[in-house]
């Protein structure tokens, strides 16, 4: 992948370059912020995000107060070199509302049924988390995390069976019944999954990794470089 130089970086007559910051293990996008050449450098040098506070006009090393740092993996350049994309690993919530992310209010008048997509695997792997950590009397996950592995795998054999007998009737038969219910069983199968992930000590993150490391999407190799560093 082709690099930038920092000289080669447009900021604008403020001196400043929007920053878009994402997670990396669920792809949501965090927080826009601005980044000044001082505050980029810091967060190159760091490997932790700075920002310049157009209201405070400070730098602004993001968690400082509020421990909610970003660990950066990696640092993408956009076409005209105005913007830039911090892909981070999130400690914490990203907004100072306690928000994961600072994108949780939709534009009145816009109907929009966006849900999260793939970051939803992401989103049911800290519930499931918290169930683990704060078990109640009514969570099935707790149920399942409680009664241990023999359960959470007989429950993947059956949902696994499950999946594989609406996938044949959706080839035998026709209608959006028959492909409602893969979708159905594979939401089972996939919750049941996460679970089992959980109970094995890995995260969707790490099967993720797995699944980049054998990607032959161009761009995914991890081998190839962010923001030149020689500057
Ligand atoms: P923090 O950097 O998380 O310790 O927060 C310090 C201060 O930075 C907060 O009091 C806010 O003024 C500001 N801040 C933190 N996160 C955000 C954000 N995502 N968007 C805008 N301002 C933020
Ligand atoms: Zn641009
Ligand atoms: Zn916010
Ligand atoms: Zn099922």
């Amino acid at each position: 992948m082709d690099t930038v130089q920092l000289t080669d970086i447009q900021f604008d007559s403020r001196g400043l370059v929007p920053a878009v910051v994402q997670e990396g293990r669920s792809g949501k996008v965090l927080m826009v912020a601005y980044m000044n050449a001082e505050s980029l450098q810091k967060t190159v040098e760091s490997g932790e995000t700075w920002f310049y506070s157009r209201s405070r006009q400070e730098l602004w090393h993001k968690g400082e107060t509020s421990g909610h740092f970003q660990k950066v993996r990696d640092i993408f350049v956009d076409c005209d070199a105005d913007t830039l994309l911090v892909v981070v690993d999130q400690i914490g919530a990203a907004c100072h509302t306690g928000s994961k992310s600072c994108f949780f209010r939709r534009l009145d008048g816009w109907d929009g049924t966006y849900a999260g997509s793939l970051s939803m695997l992401s989103d049911l792997r800290d519930e499931i988390e918290e169930k683990k950590i704060h078990p109640t009397e009514k969570s099935y996950t707790a149920y399942l995390l409680q009664t241990g592995m023999d359960k959470i795998c007989k429950k993947i054999g059956e949902e696994s069976a499950e999946v594989i007998i609406a996938a044949k009737n959706a080839d035998a038969g026709d209608g959006a019944d028959l492909r409602l219910e893969v979708c159905k069983e594979s939401a089972d199968l996939l919750y049941h999954l996460s679970v089992l992930w959980e109970a094995a000590g890995v995260s969707v993150n790490d099967v993720m990794a797995v699944l980049e490391e054998r990607s032959h999407v161009k761009g995914n190799k991890k081998t190839v470089g962010h923001l030149d560093k020689t500057f």
